[in-house]
């Protein structure tokens, strides 16, 4: 086990070793990802496992952090809990990709080494949501505080008429 996670990696020789990676990336290591956040100096936490199903070498692992998303519709930020399994099965052909059982996704490995960095990214980039958006009407909510302020300019600037309503009441 070790604190410092490799980049590049071998998944047959990781797996004969029953090697195990855990540690910390910045989401800002992420490229693609990071032009989907509106805070990159976030914590990744990772942990991979390399082990063999009979012949198959498979890899799994988990993933947790908390990504800043930009609400697509209230366009302010939306805290995005990840917290992550993935279990990917290695082939060397899409033929054997088929073959994999349904709970594992293919790692296509054709001997040269694979990137873990763009393997979590990977992970992380599908448990993304396709519109991030807030659980509640962040829109209403925000419109709504629009309205109470123009309510308040309003009886400012319209302060005469409000003062003839008043005097009308007490009129009745
Ligand atoms: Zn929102």
């Amino acid at each position: 086990m070790s604190d410092k996670l490799p980049n590049l990696i071998d998944p047959l020789l990781f797996a004969e070793r029953r090697s195990i990676l855990e540690g910390t990336l910045k989401v800002a290591v992420f490229e693609r990802l990071s032009d989907l956040v509106l805070v990159t100096d976030t914590d990744v936490r990772i942990k991979v496992q390399f082990a063999k199903e009979g012949k198959r070498a498979v890899v799994f692992g988990t993933i947790e952090t908390m990504l800043e998303l930009e609400c697509q519709s209230c366009l302010q930020a939306l805290s995005w809990p990840v917290d992550l399994s993935f279990k990917l099965g290695v082939v060397s052909s899409l033929q054997e990709a088929d073959q994999l059982e349904i709970d594992c996704e293919p790692l296509l490995f054709d001997g040269e080494k694979v990137s873990l960095t763009a393997l979590i990214e990977d992970e992380l980039l599908l448990a993304l949501p396709d519109y991030p958006k807030h659980g509640y009407d962040c829109i209403g909510q925000r419109s709504s505080k629009d309205a109470d302020f123009d309510d308040q300019n309003q009886s400012e600037t319209n302060n005469p008429f409000s003062v003839l309503a008043k005097l009308k009441k007490t009129g009745e």
